[in-house]
């Protein structure tokens, strides 16, 4: 039996697990405030007592992102991008390939979630959402499967873009042992119930040399330490845990992984929205909804004080990348 989160931690099993923050779902202003209790010893983030399925669906709209055509102009870019940084090109005379990479180098980072080229390579997006990021892996050649619950979003990438998007959660795909050289999870393991399951599940339908990349929000990022509960990433009550470096580490080794990149991003959107909640907690109504009026501007003015937030600390989302361990590779 799972242990009572609110006495004993999801990671380290400390004891010393207290009470942090009572939120509200600040985005979408749904019902109810949510508990958050802090692993004194690991620092791990945890919602206790987390929603009903049912009742956190109510949290969740089921919206439609659609995705640009592949002949778009940002679409061709962002190919040219993968191309001459992402080992997607074809042979090409040693000048012109110079001549492209200074011009896509400003670019390159756009990428930074594209996996390295596969020859044949099956690729498995959970939480893929409208399909945007498969669809463009399936143009460079990955044979691209998808998780969604989303009704709606993944009708759109099932019917517009062509994709295989199975139903609901992972384990109940039933994939073969080994299928996939790469799983991703872009902003969806601090969603789910049981993050421990479903990395045990990557292990068991990825390749011994594949790679799990994924993207979660960091609680040790300076807006985090700031903002508190109005925190624009700790979303409440849709994230379920929330991660630090060390504390990803520690869920990634414990399920058979070993990080071999991590790096950070720094998003305009988290400060700029943490600032509005804060606002708007604070009851200084009319300074927040002037602000709305110029959230672009503001938006525009955290992106430029980007090289501040970097010498204030870590970034506001952690990136990675990982392999399984070597005993694990070998089993
Ligand atoms: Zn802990």
């Amino acid at each position: 039996m799972q242990a009572d989160r609110s006495s004993c931690c999801y990671l380290c099993n400390s004891r010393d697990v207290r009470e942090l923050w009572h939120a509200t779902d600040k985005k979408f202003r749904g019902p109810g405030k949510f508990t958050y209790w802090r692993c004194s010893r690991c620092g791990l983030l945890v919602l206790h007592p987390r929603p009903t399925d049912e009742a956190l669906s109510q949290y969740y709209p089921d919206y439609v992102t659609p995705v640009q055509p592949s002949s778009s102009f940002r679409q061709r870019l962002k190919r040219m991008v993968a191309e001459d940084w992402y080992g997607y090109g074809a042979d090409r005379a040693a000048f012109i390939g110079l001549l492209r990479k200074a011009v896509t180098f400003p670019l390159r980072r756009l990428l930074h979630q594209v996996p390295r080229k596969r020859q044949g390579g099956r690729v498995l997006d959970i939480g893929c959402g409208s399909g945007g990021y498969l669809a463009f892996l399936a143009n460079l050649g990955w044979t691209s499967y998808g998780v969604e619950p989303g009704p709606n979003s993944r009708g759109y990438a099932q019917r517009e873009l062509g994709l295989t998007v199975h139903q609901g959660q992972l384990a109940a795909c039933n994939f073969p042992d080994q299928w996939f050289d790469v799983v991703t999870m872009w902003h969806t393991i601090e969603h789910v119930p049981d993050p421990l399951s479903v990395l045990r599940e990557i292990r068991r339908i990825l390749k011994p040399d594949g790679a799990v990349m994924l993207s979660t929000p960091n609680i040790d990022c300076a807006d985090a330490v700031f903002f508190q509960d109005c925190w624009y990433a700790l979303d409440a009550p849709r994230h379920c845990f929330l991660f630090s470096s060390r504390t990803i580490r520690l869920l990634l080794e414990q399920s058979g992984f070993t990080i071999s990149r991590l790096w950070y991003q720094y998003h305009p959107t988290v400060p700029a929205r943490s600032l509005l909640y804060w606002l708007e907690e604070g009851g200084m109504t009319r300074t927040r909804n002037t602000l709305v009026r110029w959230s672009r501007s503001l938006e525009l003015g955290m992106a430029i004080s980007t090289p501040l937030r970097r010498l204030l600390g870590q970034g506001d989302t952690i990136y990675l990348e990982a392999r399984m361990s070597p005993s694990e590779a070998g089993a």
